[in-house]
């Protein structure tokens, strides 16, 4: 964004210099409240994980949940990830909430398998992980210890990393991904389809899931070539044995279309948005059967 301004600066002239230049301090100084603001989320209990419900396609049972971070503070009025997120990794502190996130998502999901033992199974926590907690030297021994202490079954979790994570060398992201399946973990591509990495990586690094990002999704109903994209993903997808979880689902075109292609699993608002925790173990209870789409 800052480098956009200036470049549009530096092409306007000097009246519109003033201009972006006032744009680009009023950036800045969000930017720096925010960061200032996250240093002290953890321990001021100002976050908050919202857990959105995954379901199988095939049977229409709630397998589990991706949990998404929420900052309710008091500095802004409307702060979300998108914003918060890429601060939270530019400037380190993503480590400390990260492990937070983790803790967290995991402690719950442990407490609902207890509430609903024998009612439904629960399979699948989802937590996003960025490039810098999946890069960090301490990450393996956190999520390790962490199963430890939660005592969660290894193989429920499941840690989400986006394409961009994985533009390292190929030999590190694999060394390091399967160290983290070793301890039985699953790990996803996020936003599959939107990086820059070439598809050689499917057959190269060591991971479980595809998630097929919202934006392929929501053109289902107009886009002949989206259409043609996903029942390509979904292919490959089988050629390899992953799982493939459609994020973003919001019609019930999209529900069919995805559901006939033989997706695994939804994600999406046609379902459930993300709930606070007290929310989602009604949502559990409503629909402890199946979702009934
Ligand atoms: P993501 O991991 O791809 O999560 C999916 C996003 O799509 C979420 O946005 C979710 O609320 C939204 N979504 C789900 N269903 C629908 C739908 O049907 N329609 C539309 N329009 N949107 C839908 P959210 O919660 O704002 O999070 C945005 C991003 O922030 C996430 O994208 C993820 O990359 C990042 N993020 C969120 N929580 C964490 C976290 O704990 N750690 C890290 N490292 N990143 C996180
Ligand atoms: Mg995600
Ligand atoms: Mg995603
Ligand atoms: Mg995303």
């Amino acid at each position: 964004y800052a480098d956009i301004a200036m470049y549009e600066a530096k092409k306007a002239g000097r009246n519109t210099t003033k201009f972006y230049q006032h744009k680009m301090d009023e950036w800045i100084s969000r930017r720096m409240a925010i960061e200032n603001g996250l240093r002290d989320a953890v321990k001021n209990q100002e976050l908050e994980l919202h857990y959105q419900p995954i379901i199988d396609f095939a049977t229409s049972k709630v397998i589990g949940a991706e949990a998404l971070l929420r900052w309710n503070t008091p500095k802004f009025n409307d702060v979300y990830p998108d914003e918060f997120i890429p601060i939270a990794e530019e400037s380190g502190l993503i480590l400390e909430i990260g492990k937070w996130v983790l803790q967290t998502a995991l402690k719950q999901f442990v407490a609902w398998q207890k509430e609903f033992t024998g009612v439904i199974e629960l399979q699948k926590i989802a937590v996003n992980i960025s490039a810098h907690q999946f890069e960090n030297s301490n990450f393996l021994h956190d999520v390790d210890s962490i199963i430890k202490k939660t005592n969660i079954k290894p193989s429920c979790l499941e840690l989400e990393l986006v394409e961009s994570a994985l533009v390292e060398n190929l030999k590190t992201v694999s060394t390091r991904m399967q160290k983290l399946r070793d301890l039985g973990v699953s790990i996803s591509i996020d936003d599959f389809g939107t990086g820059y990495s070439s598809l050689s990586y499917l057959k190269k690094l060591p991971f479980t899931t595809l998630k097929i990002d919202k934006s392929f999704v929501m053109d289902i109903q107009n886009d002949v070539d989206d259409k043609e994209l996903i029942s390509a993903i979904l292919m490959i997808a089988q050629t390899f044995n992953f799982e493939v979880v459609a994020e973003g689902v919001e019609t019930q075109e999209q529900y069919l279309f995805l559901k006939e292609k033989k997706c695994t699993y939804l994600q999406g608002y046609y379902c459930s948005k993300p709930l606070p925790n007290e929310q989602f173990i009604q949502f559990l209870r409503k629909n402890s059967v199946r979702y009934s789409f």
